[in-house]
């Protein structure tokens, strides 16, 4: 329940939020939040998740700390895109309409382009290619409608990129042949960075609690796998999870008998002092959301004139080595640990940003 005057007002007032707007038709039961942090490097940009929230007050809450995140996820990977969320309340699997989609679509159109959006938990493709008849808000669309398709093997491309700034940081080589992982989580970013593991000449041993999953992938891909409970502790030079968050907590922490932590997985660190205490036993840990970039960076490419480009979407993905780069040598110079260096990254190029549009108002004068 929101209580207290002021509640929304402070939650926004703490982080700088732009707007926050909430958006309900009863014909097909929308009830959406839309939260816009901060669009000084560009149009907001963030998926659109649908789930069944306990209260209102929860999913504006997500929806602000969702924006957020996006903000410092284009700032430190050098896209000129703003930070944005929408989220639906509703059971993705009963109240997942056309209709309902449709209405959405109108809003974000109405919207005229300070929010553009994909899909995220609870949305796919094809709510994408129904929400585009409604507007063209929509960056992520099948490769049938000229769009990116799907985000992930960008995303495990992305996360091997990060990976190899990582071991050439540790080991001096970005080289993966030869050097073992542990892939934690065998779903679709996790497949397609076995694939290219193993295409590279790691050794990987895999992990998911569907087991049938994993026997399937490991037969594939001619890897070998280890007990979802254990996968993290194995001796190997990375750890790659690639499931659920918080995987790096008071419990798993003094287990780890790895060298590098490099993963898709959201929200990694269960808390920011893991990410200190990582450090502290010299475990080099790529930020979440500098290496789990690739799909958003790869989708964000059918923004550019002339519509999606695979082939540029993939070199700026690629640039997530160099991200990687930036943040492990910002966390040296810095003394913090490379969390930290991420966001310092990020709010480094929001400066910039700012810097750029005053100098733009001032040339106006
Ligand atoms: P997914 O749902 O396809 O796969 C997740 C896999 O993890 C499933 O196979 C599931 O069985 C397994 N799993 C769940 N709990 C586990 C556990 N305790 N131990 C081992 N395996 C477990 O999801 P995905 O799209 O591959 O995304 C994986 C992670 O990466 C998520 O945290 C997601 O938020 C993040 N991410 C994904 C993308 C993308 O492009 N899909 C982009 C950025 C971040």
């Amino acid at each position: 329940m929101i209580t207290g005057e002021g509640y929304i007002f402070e939650l926004m007032e703490q982080h700088d939020y732009e707007h926050l707007f909430l958006c309900q038709d009863t014909t097909f039961g929308l009830r959406a939040i839309i939260a816009i942090h901060d669009t000084t490097l560009g149009s907001a940009g963030g998926g659109t998740r649908m789930w069944t929230y306990t209260s209102e007050a929860d999913a504006i809450k997500d929806a602000l700390r969702l924006a957020r995140g996006m903000t410092y996820k284009w700032a430190a990977a050098g896209a000129n895109m703003g930070g944005g969320k929408c989220v639906v309340i509703g059971d993705p699997r009963q109240d997942k309409t056309e209709g309902l989609l449709r209405a959405l679509g109108r809003f974000i159109h109405r919207l005229g382009g300070l929010f553009v959006t994909g899909p995220d938990v609870g949305t796919n493709l094809r709510d994408m290619e129904i929400m585009r008849m409604e507007t063209e808000y929509v960056v992520f669309t099948p490769e049938s409608w000229g769009g990116p398709g799907e985000p992930s093997p960008a995303t495990a491309f992305g996360v091997v990129q990060g990976m190899r700034a990582c071991l050439r940081e540790v080991y001096g080589s970005p080289d993966l042949q030869g050097r073992s992982v542990a892939v934690q989580g065998i779903g679709s970013v996790g497949e397609h960075t076995v694939a290219l593991l193993v295409k590279a000449g790691a050794i990987v041993t895999i992990a998911d609690i569907d087991q049938k999953r994993a026997e399937q992938v490991a037969d594939q891909y001619g890897v070998n796998i280890a007990h979802p409970e254990e996968i993290h502790a194995l001796k190997v030079d990375l750890y790659c999870p690639c499931a659920l968050g918080a995987v790096l907590n008071d419990h798993t922490l003094p287990a780890l008998n790895c060298k590098i932590i490099c993963g898709s997985a959201n929200n990694q660190l269960a808390e920011d002092r893991h990410g200190d205490l990582l450090t502290e036993r010299g475990i080099l840990y790529a930020p979440d959301y500098i290496v789990n970039a690739g799909g958003a960076i790869f989708g964000v490419d059918s923004l550019n004139p002339g519509g999606f480009n695979r082939q540029r979407a993939m070199e700026t993905v690629s640039h997530i080595y160099e991200t990687t780069e930036k943040v492990i040598v910002l966390a040296k110079a810095q003394g913090v640990a490379t969390y930290r260096a991420a966001d310092l990254l990020a709010e480094q190029r929001l400066t910039m940003g700012r810097q750029l549009k005053r100098l733009a108002k001032q040339r106006e004068i």
